[in-house]
């Protein structure tokens, strides 16, 4: 893609999202990987709805781990895949109660813990630490394609794709713009096509 439209496309959601950042809720670190995990096939509303509630208590993974197995899964009930993600959140605090270094920016690290996937590790690890990288879910690779950013077929080619083309000044707008986009404005049905500023060179629209 030509230079000029990368400047426009990410100076155009900067405009559009100026205090572009992550939707979920959290206090620190170890909050907003919980809430990560649990945002996996869920809506960033319903995790929020969940930890409006539990992180009043739940501040780190001793927390998580008093609270028990049980009364955890419970607490998070509301949430897709409830319980295997209590499960795995449970065995994440108790690797991370042994070694809260591995909550750090570093993806090969993040990624060792349960159920943290690549995607999950970029988002912790820019969010968090503010690492040059791309997290993508499928929402963010229909949209890249869409914009002919990138001409991918999996989520994660097009994460390495944008993070070679997208200069790191806008990482950051990458990031959240392209989150923002998608949910409020490029949705997968009935994108409002009518009043985008992308429609000119919009794969979709000029199919
Ligand atoms: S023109 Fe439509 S499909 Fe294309 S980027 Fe805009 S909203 Fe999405």
């Amino acid at each position: 893609m030509a230079k000029k439209n990368i400047d426009f496309i990410f100076q155009t959601l900067d405009k559009l999202y100026p205090n572009a950042d992550t939707e979920l809720k959290y206090q620190n670190g170890f909050q907003l990987l919980l809430a990560v995990i649990m945002s996996a096939q869920a809506t960033d509303k319903q995790v929020n709805k969940v930890t409006d509630k539990l992180f009043k208590t739940v501040f780190e993974p001793r927390d998580v781990l008093e609270m028990g197995l049980d009364k955890f899964t419970k607490a998070i009930s509301s949430i897709n895949y409830y319980k295997t993600k209590a499960k795995n959140i449970y065995a994440t605090c108790e690797i991370l109660d042994k070694n809260p270094e591995i909550l750090s920016s570093d993806l090969k690290s993040l990624t060792t813990l349960p159920w943290v996937g690549i995607k999950t590790a970029k988002v912790v690890s820019h969010v968090l630490f503010w690492t040059k990288v791309i997290a993508v879910d499928t929402h963010v690779h229909r949209v890249s394609n869409r914009l002919w950013l990138v001409n991918t077929k999996v989520p994660e080619k097009t994460s390495e794709s944008l993070e070679k083309i997208v200069p790191d000044k806008y990482k950051s707008i990458a990031h959240h713009g392209l989150i923002l986009f998608w949910r409020y404005h490029c949705t997968a049905r009935n994108p409002k096509c009518q009043n985008c500023p992308f429609k000119d060179f919009c794969k979709f629209f000029n199919s």
